[in-house]
């Protein structure tokens, strides 16, 4: 048989089964088509129509001679012999996600169901169904969109196309509620009474493998149920959102309070370290001196003495001392009162420390005795001290007692003789001085 070139219209928007993209036939019709041209040897020349209508027309005037991809019904038979279906596929319910599960139209009732006129399902409910209240659009495309506004309850179409405009329009809360009768059986239309034409179709369709059946299938089939998918999604995506959101509250929370907490310990910690300071500040200043005239004390200036003497070996210094003692002193307490004499120990205190230079040390050594160590000092130096201190003093009118006076010891260290040695000479040498008439300064030989 000669290779024959025959036309052909299809539906241009109804995919995956076919339509029209780019002025090219796509779609499952178009594989199909291509493995049934090669068998029947025919060349296969598209008619371009804009909508499914149109290609009805097309074929009742025989301007199309085949119709790619349809379903026999009653009122196609007036004008179109069938070939055997080449593909079997099932028509849905489609509603909005309120609707329970639908078997079939006999569960519809009272609610308004959607198709495409023209479409076979609209013979087949208008025949079988008439009781079913029944609104015709255009395309597949509309008959979603009214469903999803509300201005129909139910919409059926093919299940594969459905899904693909599901899919790509993004109805999210549309979703299949069951399957209707009759299944899709897809086969050609051919026009014009053409058995001859039909009976090379018909061959051809017997002859095809069923891998070729597979894959166009496998390549058109992109089926899911987009209502259950999105709705996991998007609650599976906002409770991780939310447990997120919930942690990092809840850690900002415990930080926070972690913090406080902090602060406010390191706060404690402060105010105690600064009281430690303060004690251990105390402390010293307890230890080393003497409470009643904050003088340094006997224990302070024992150590100092000894630290000055090897000082002043290593650096081969002199180094003085200064022994002073009021006299009698216990005539003051016996007539003014112990009071008084504490207040006469002060005065003198104070008297040593604003008369001595920068560089000496005075302590009390005990009662009514005083020390003044003099580094880097030789004895003139010492003695020169001991002079002004002795005038200062005696010169000074104390508070209720009047004039007092102070004999004064002075020594300077000897590199051979021991601490006690040293302090033993200043010693003798203030007796001399007791015993010379007092108000004296006597220096240790
Ligand atoms: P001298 O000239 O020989 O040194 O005679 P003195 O009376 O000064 O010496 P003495 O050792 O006989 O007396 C010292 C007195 O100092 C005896 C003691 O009661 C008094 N005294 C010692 N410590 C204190 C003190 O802290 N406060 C008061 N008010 N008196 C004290
Ligand atoms: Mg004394
Ligand atoms: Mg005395």
């Amino acid at each position: 048989m000669d290779k024959t070139s025959v036309s052909y219209c299809i539906d241009p928007d109804w995919l995956p089964y076919e339509a029209i993209r780019n002025n090219q036939h796509v779609g499952m019709s178009a594989d199909y088509m291509m493995y049934i041209g090669v068998l029947a040897d025919i060349n296969f020349m598209l008619v371009k129509t804009k909508t499914w209508s149109e290609t009805l027309a097309k074929l009742q005037t025989g301007e199309c001679q085949v119709a790619s991809m349809l379903n026999a019904s009653p009122e196609r038979e007036k004008y179109l012999l069938f070939t055997r279906p080449f593909f079997v596929g099932a028509n849905v319910l489609v509603s909005d996600s309120e609707q329970g599960f639908l078997q079939g139209y006999e569960n519809i009732g009272e609610q308004m169901l959607g198709t495409v006129s023209n479409y076979r399902q609209a013979e087949y409910v208008k025949n079988y169904y008439p009781n079913i209240k029944l609104k015709l659009v255009e395309t597949e495309l509309a008959g979603l969109k009214s469903l999803a506004s509300g201005e129909i309850d139910l919409f059926v179409g093919s299940l594969l196309s459905i899904n693909a405009q599901i899919q790509k329009s993004g109805f999210s809360n549309l979703r299949i509620a069951g399957i209707a009768e009759p299944q899709d059986m897809l086969g050609m239309g051919v026009a014009g009474n053409d058995t001859e034409l039909l009976a090379r179709l018909n061959d051809a369709i017997a002859q095809l493998p069923e891998w070729v059946h597979v894959d166009i299938y496998k390549q058109w089939n992109n089926v899911r149920v987009i209502d259950e998918i999105d709705t996991r999604y998007i609650w599976g995506a906002a409770g991780i959102i939310f447990c997120l959101v919930i942690v990092g509250i809840w850690r900002q929370i415990i930080v926070r309070r972690y913090n406080n907490a902090l602060l406010a310990k390191n706060t404690q910690l402060q105010a105690l370290q600064n009281e430690l300071v303060d004690k251990n500040q105390r402390l010293e200043f307890i230890s080393i001196r003497d409470p009643l005239t904050a003088m340094f004390n006997r224990h302070f200036m024992q150590e100092r003495l000894e630290q000055e003497k090897q000082a002043s070996l290593r650096n081969n210094t002199a180094v003085c001392l200064i022994l002073i003692d009021i006299d009698f002193f216990k005539a003051v307490n016996d007539q003014h009162g112990h009071s008084v004499g504490d207040t006469v120990l002060q005065q003198v205190a104070q008297i040593v420390h604003s008369t001595i230079r920068e560089m000496d040390v005075a302590a009390r050594w005990g009662g009514e005795e005083f020390v003044v160590l003099c580094p880097n000092s030789a004895l003139d130096d010492a003695i020169q001290l001991a002079t002004r201190l002795r005038d200062t003093i005696s010169q000074f009118m104390f508070s209720k007692v009047g004039h007092i006076t102070c004999s004064f010891g002075v020594a300077q260290n000897k590199e051979t003789e021991s601490f006690r040695e040293w302090f033993d000479r200043a010693d003798k040498a203030l007796y001399q001085a007791k015993d010379g008439g007092r108000d004296a300064i006597f220096t240790a030989k």
